[in-house]
C-alpha cells in the first residue's frame, strides 16, 4: 500500500474523556439543570437536563433492581419520544447494551434480532405490545416487557423508575473503553442484518468528532424526525444536541406538515434529515405556509443527495444545506460538511477529526488517493468492535490493518472534500433506511412459484431507491402477486417496487449472485418488465 496516498482529516483526533455515553451526554445537567433537553413535539411537553438525568439514573437503578446485568441487551421497539432517550441512556448507565428496532417491522422481522442477541428486556409502547409479543412467541423465552405508559400484563415504565428509588448506582459499573453501549443492526456490505457492536468510547468519540465540526451551541434546537433506532436519529441528532447542551424536539414519525409545524412552533435551528425530506422541503407546496426562518442549518445524510437538489432546497429554505456520510459500523458519521466553511454542493463533506481514508481501485487494488474514484476505506477511533457472533463478516469488513471497507465508490478532491459516486455493495437504501437484498431474496424464495430471485436497487424520486425483484418463475405467476406476497411479510419501506422475470439469475463460479451485473443491465434498460 502506498502510504503517501492516505487522505487525512484536516483536524487532529479529538480528546475523548473516559466516561460512559450517559455521563457524556448529560454533563450539562450539572451546570444548567433547568435548561430544556427534550421536547415532545406533538404535545409540547418538556424535559429539562436535570429531569432527564434524574430519570436516566432511576431507570438504570430500576432495571438493575429488576435483574438487568452489565452486558445484557435492552431492545427498544418504539417511535421517537423523550422516554425513548430515558430508556436508552438508563439502560446504558446500568451497563446494558441498547438495540433499537424499527417499530414498523413485522414480528417476523423483529424475531431474528431478538433471537440473535437474546435481550432479557424489551421496551415498547402499548400499541406495539401485540407485535412484540408475537415476535417473542416466535423466539421463545420470557423477556421482561416494559411499556412506555401502561398496559395490561406488562411492566410499566413508571414501575421501573419507581423501583430505581433515588437512582443510586454502584461505581465502576461500566468500562467505557471496552464495554458495549449500542447494538444496531446493519447488513454491511453483504448478507443479512448483523448486530454492530459499538462501545461507549466509540460513540462518545463520534459524537465529539461531529460536534467539533458542527459547532452546536446551547441555544440551538434540533428536530429528531430521523428515528432513534438509526444512527442519524440517535447519534447525530440526539447525541450531538445533548452534548452541546441544546434542546431536541422529538417527532414520532415523518409527516411533512407536522415536521414543518414543529420547526415553526419550537423555533428549530438545526434539522438533520434524509434526502426525501430535502426533496419535500425543496418542492412541496406546503412549505410556503410555514415560517422556517429559525433554521440556520439543514443537514442531509444516510443516502445520496444531488448537488442540484441540495442547492434548490437551500435557496427555498434560506439556510445552508450540507451533507454528511457515514455507516452504522462507524457509529454514525465518517464525513461531514464543515459548518464553518461554505458548503461544497454534491460533496458529503470532509473527513471527521482523526479519520483517515484510502480510495482503492476495486479492479487493480491500487490506492488512487485524490486522483480518481475507488472504494472508500476508512480508519478511525469510532469504528465498531465487529459484528455480534460473526467473526467472518467482521474480518471481511475491517481488515487486519484496521481499515473499514465501506463498499461505497467515492473520490476525494485536493481540498479534502469527499464525493460518494456509487455503491458497490449489495444494499438498497429506501428513505435512508437499509434494505438487505439477501433478506428480500429469502422471502421471495418462499413463494411457491419462485425458483430463484435477486434483488437490486432502482432509482425512485421520492424514496431515493426502491427494491426491484429479478425473478425466475417455476410456474406462471403475476408480478402483482409477488409484490403483494412480499408486502404482507415486510415493513412498508421494504416493499418490492417492481418485478421482472428472467430465465436465470447470473451467478459467479462460486455461486454468488452477480448483483452488480444485474444493476448494470437494469441501468442499460435490459431488465424492463
Ligand atoms: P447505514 O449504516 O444505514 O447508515 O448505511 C450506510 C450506507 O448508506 C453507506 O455505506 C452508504 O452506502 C449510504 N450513505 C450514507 N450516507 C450517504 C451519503 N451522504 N451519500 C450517499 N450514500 C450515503
Amino acid at each position: 500500500m502506498s502510504r503517501d496516498r492516505v487522505v487525512r482529516s484536516r483536524w487532529p483526533a479529538v480528546e475523548v474523556p473516559d466516561v460512559t455515553v450517559p455521563e457524556f451526554l448529560l454533563a450539562h445537567a450539572d451546570v444548567r439543570p433547568d435548561a430544556t433537553a427534550v421536547v415532545d413535539g406533538p404535545s409540547g411537553r418538556t424535559v429539562t437536563y436535570g429531569e432527564l438525568r434524574r430519570d436516566v439514573r432511576r431507570c438504570a437503578a430500576g432495571l438493575r433492581a429488576r435483574g438487568l446485568r452489565p452486558g445484557d441487551v435492552v431492545a427498544i421497539v418504539a417511535p421517537n419520544g423523550p422516554e425513548w432517550l430515558v430508556a436508552c441512556l438508563g439502560a446504558m448507565a446500568a451497563g446494558g447494551v441498547v438495540s433499537g428496532i424499527n417499530p414498523l417491522y413485522t414480528a417476523d422481522e423483529i424475531a431474528p434480532q431478538l433471537r440473535d442477541h437474546g435481550a432479557p428486556v424489551v421496551v415498547t409502547i402499548p400499541p406495539f405490545l401485540p407485535l412484540v409479543r408475537a415476535a417473542i412467541a416466535a423466539v421463545g423465552g420470557e423477556p421482561d416487557v416494559v411499556v412506555l405508559g401502561e398496559a395490561e400484563g406488562a411492566t410499566s415504565f413508571g414501575a421501573v423508575l419507581a423501583a430505581g428509588g433515588d437512582g443510586e448506582l454502584p461505581p465502576g459499573l461500566v468500562d467505557p473503553a471496552h464495554d458495549l453501549a449500542l447494538l444496531p443492526y446493519s447488513s454491511g456490505t453483504t448478507g443479512l442484518a448483523k448486530g454492530v457492536m459499538l462501545t461507549h468510547r466509540a460513540i462518545v468519540t463520534n459524537v465529539e468528532q461531529m460536534q467539533t465540526v458542527m459547532g452546536l451551541t446551547p441555544e440551538d434546537r434540533s428536530v429528531a424526525v430521523a428515528p432513534f433506532f438509526h444512527a442519524v436519529g440517535l447519534n447525530v441528532v440526539a447525541g450531538v444536541t445533548l452534548r452541546a447542551g441544546a434542546a431536541i424536539v422529538t417527532l414520532p414519525r415523518f409527516d411533512l406538515e407536522a415536521f414543518l409545524g414543529v420547526i415553526e412552533r419550537h423555533q428549530v435551528t438545526i434539522a438533520v434529515v434524509v434526502p426525501p425530506i430535502v426533496l419535500a422541503m425543496a418542492r412541496h407546496p406546503a412549505v410556503e405556509r410555514y415560517d422556517l426562518s429559525s433554521l440556520r442549518l439543514l443537514g442531509s445524510g444516510a443516502a445520496p443527495l444531488s448537488a442540484d437538489l441540495q442547492q434548490e432546497c437551500a435557496q427555498r429554505v434560506g439556510c445552508p444545506v450540507g451533507q454528511g456520510y457515514g455507516m452504522t459500523e462507524a457509529v454514525a458519521a465518517i464525513t461531514l460538511f464543515d459548518a464553518a466553511a461554505p458548503v461544497v454542493p454534491g460533496s458529503v463533506g470532509v473527513l471527521l477529526p482523526g479519520v483517515e481514508a484510502r480510495i482503492v481501485d476495486p479492479v487493480t487494488g491500487e490506492d488512487v488517493g485524490t486522483e480518481g474514484s475507488g472504494e472508500l476505506w476508512v480508519r478511525g477511533p469510532q469504528l465498531m468492535e465487529g459484528y455480534l457472533g460473526n467473526a467472518t463478516a467482521t474480518a471481511a469488513t475491517i481488515d487486519a490493518d484496521g481499515w473499514l471497507h465501506t463498499g461505497d465508490l467515492a473520490r476525494c478532491d485536493a481540498d479534502g472534500d469527499v464525493f460518494v459516486e456509487d455503491r458497490l455493495k449489495e444494499l438498497v437504501k429506501v428513505k435512508g433506511l437499509q434494505v438487505a437484498p439477501a433478506e428480500l431474496e429469502a422471502v421471495l424464495r418462499t413463494h411457491p412459484a419462485v425458483a430463484d430471485a435477486a434483488v437490486i436497487p432502482v432509482p425512485d424520486e421520492r424514496a431515493g431507491e426502491r427494491p426491484k425483484a429479478v425473478v425466475v418463475a417455476s410456474s406462471p405467476v403475476a408480478a402483482e402477486e409477488i409484490v403483494a406476497y412480499v408486502a404482507e411479510r415486510v415493513a412498508p419501506h421494504k416493499k418490492i417496487a417492481d418485478v421482472v422475470f428472467v430465465d436465470a439469475i447470473p451467478v459467479s463460479p462460486s455461486g454468488k449472485i452477480l448483483r452488480r451485473l444485474l444493476v448494470a443491465q437494469d441501468r442499460a434498460g435490459a431488465l424492463a418488465p
